[in-house]
């Protein structure tokens, strides 16, 4: 089966497509059939709404399933932000540097111990039928006193997973693609279409 992936981000998409090369969902992306222009206005207030949202765009389109991927960061010293509101925290849409500086200068020195946070990831399918399939994933850990690694896209540089003591920029992408969010919700996804 044929699966559009709903995103035009491109790192989502890698990690999305290294950790589904295994299900065999013979997944392609927006751009990929013809929809790379294509913008979905993200109206809705949690990650489960704007996933779908996504999700079901691009599936009424083109009459073919479609998942998409709603992410952020949720730090607890911040009162959840900037949650659902992670691409735009700065003010511009998909300026991650300067979210993540404002992150940094809003948590200041702040003691180890209340630097805590979640990164959750919630994918959605949407079948051209109506059925949906919903899945969330969430991996706790600590907001980092600087920007440390290269590796990884996002607030990955920021945030050290529970237990390390390295960032998920630092860290092998094969770990973040078994602890991390994205990869725990879509495991969750494949679990629950197993069971369709
Ligand atoms: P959205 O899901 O398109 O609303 O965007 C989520 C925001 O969180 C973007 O700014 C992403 O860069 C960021 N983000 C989502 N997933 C990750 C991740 O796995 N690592 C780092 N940043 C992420």
């Amino acid at each position: 089966m044929r699966i559009v992936a709903a995103t035009q981000n491109k790192n989502k998409l890698n990690e999305i497509s290294m950790i589904t090369r295994e299900f065999g969902l013979g997944l392609v992306s927006q751009a990929d059939v013809g929809l790379g222009d294509l913008v979905i206005d993200e109206n809705g207030s949690t990650c489960e709404e704007n996933s779908y949202i996504k999700a079901k765009a691009v599936c009424d389109i083109l009459g073919e399933p479609a998942i998409a991927d709603d992410s952020g960061l949720f730090v607890d010293a911040l009162g959840g932000a900037p949650g659902v509101n992670s691409a735009r925290y700065s003010g511009v849409h998909g300026d991650d540097a300067s979210a993540r500086k404002m992150i940094l200068k809003e948590l200041g020195d702040l003691p180890w111990k209340k630097r805590t946070a979640t990164f959750v990831c919630v994918i959605t399918l949407v079948y051209p039928d109506g059925r949906v399939i919903s899945a969330r994933g969430e991996c706790r850990g600590h907001i980092s006193y600087e920007e440390k690694g290269t590796g990884g896209f996002g607030y990955d540089c920021i945030f050290i997973p529970e237990g390390k003591r390295r960032t998920f920029a630092q860290l092998p992408q094969e770990y973040k693609n078994e602890v991390g969010h994205r990869g725990r919700a879509l495991q969750k996804l494949r679990e629950l279409m197993n069971r369709e």
